[in-house]
């Protein structure tokens, strides 16, 4: 995991979040009322000229709860599995060119 400095974030400064109840986008659970939420949250992210440089912090620092750059955490894990996925594939294509 790449180490956190904070100062490559800035972009967070303009982040469309900023001034909206975190409690929004970290909804206890993922079912019932915090499905509404998810939804409240991943709208908020639409909006939001960070998401981009969001979801890849989320990725890169691997936050499992809440809702970051418009995706939420099932989301996430599937994009987490499927890179997981790739790297072995390549892992596997270069030790068979080893050979
Ligand atoms: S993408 Fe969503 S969670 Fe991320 S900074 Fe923007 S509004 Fe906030």
């Amino acid at each position: 995991m790449p180490k956190y400095d904070p100062s490559e974030h800035d972009w967070r400064i303009g982040a469309a979040c900023k001034d909206t109840d975190p409690s929004l986008f970290f909804p206890v659970g993922t079912t019932g009322v915090a499905v509404d939420q998810i939804e409240a949250a991943k709208q908020v992210c639409t909006t939001c000229p960070c998401m981009t440089d969001c979801l890849q912090f989320a990725l890169d620092t691997n936050q499992d709860a809440g809702v970051w750059g418009g995706l939420g955490e099932e989301d996430r894990r599937i994009i987490r599995r499927q890179r997981a996925a790739a790297r072995r594939a390549a892992r596997q294509a270069a030790a068979e060119q080893g050979m």
